[in-house]
């Protein structure tokens, strides 16, 4: 059995275009001098049963992605493939460049997540190899409401009870050979899901949970990488 690791890095960053950031996408902005993708390839490195990682780029980028890999000596472990028009298809582009057998491990893991640590990836890759299919997933604190959208914001139509709850983050991942199949059913029913695991499910395949945690956050708005320093500084003033 052997582990690859996707990353989908192709995302144009929206929502951090609009904040006081410049308008580079956010997984080459520099948290505490290292690009965010930088970084969440590198957590994949640093386990030594990841035999690949691959990461989904737009065209445009592929150079700057070049430069930060070999300034950050990043090896040959680590190959690009080109993005796609949403997550599901940079992930999918990845998915048919992989050489891999049905039963090889595959992760995929957000570029915007730059702080995921090594016990959570590895304890991911052994739920994947005992159950074929495992994500990360965050217990809820708060109390979850389901609503009803209104144009004046949102009524309450339920309480869904939080032990009930996960939020998903990434890695997610599943044997090649199911993540390979629930690909090929969403395409031919034209399904599109924001993360693996929706897709997983609507195939049948039974998802176990990782716990995760709230440093393994998404940089997705101004001021989460001000939010990623300070978990940063944090570990390293723990040491
Ligand atoms: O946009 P969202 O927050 O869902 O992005 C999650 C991840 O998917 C990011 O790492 C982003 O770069 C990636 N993505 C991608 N291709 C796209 C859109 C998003 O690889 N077309």
């Amino acid at each position: 059995m052997r582990v690859f690791v996707i990353i989908p890095a192709a995302g144009i960053g929206t929502r951090m275009a609009a904040g006081v950031h410049s308008a580079a996408p956010k997984q080459f902005l520099s948290v505490g001098g290292v690009p965010v993708l930088v970084r969440s390839v590198k957590a994949f490195l640093d386990v030594a049963s990841v035999d690949a990682v691959c990461v989904a780029v737009r065209g445009t980028e592929r150079e700057r992605v070049e430069a930060q890999m070999q300034e950050f000596n990043l090896g040959p472990r680590v190959h690009m493939v080109e993005g796609g028009s949403n997550r599901q298809e940079s992930v999918g582009n990845a998915l048919t460049a992989l050489e891999c057998d049905d039963d090889d491990v595959v992760l995929v893991h957000d570029a915007v997540r730059p702080l995921i640590d090594s016990a959570t990836i590895e304890r991911t890759i052994e739920a994947v190899a005992k159950h074929g299919a495992a994500i990360v997933g965050l217990p809820a604190l708060d109390t979850i409401k389901q609503v009803e959208r209104t144009a004046d914001g949102a009524i309450i139509t339920s309480t869904i009870p939080r032990e009930r709850v996960v939020l998903a983050q990434t890695p997610q991942g599943a044997n090649f050979g199911l993540l390979q199949r629930a690909f090929a059913e969403a395409e031919a029913d034209g399904f599109e899901g924001t993360d693996e695991a929706s897709l997983l499910e609507r195939a049948g395949v039974e998802v176990t949970v990782v716990p995760g945690s709230p440093r393994n956050f998404k940089i997705t708005q101004p001021g989460d990488i001000e939010l990623a320093e300070f978990y940063l500084n944090q570990t390293e003033g723990a040491r």
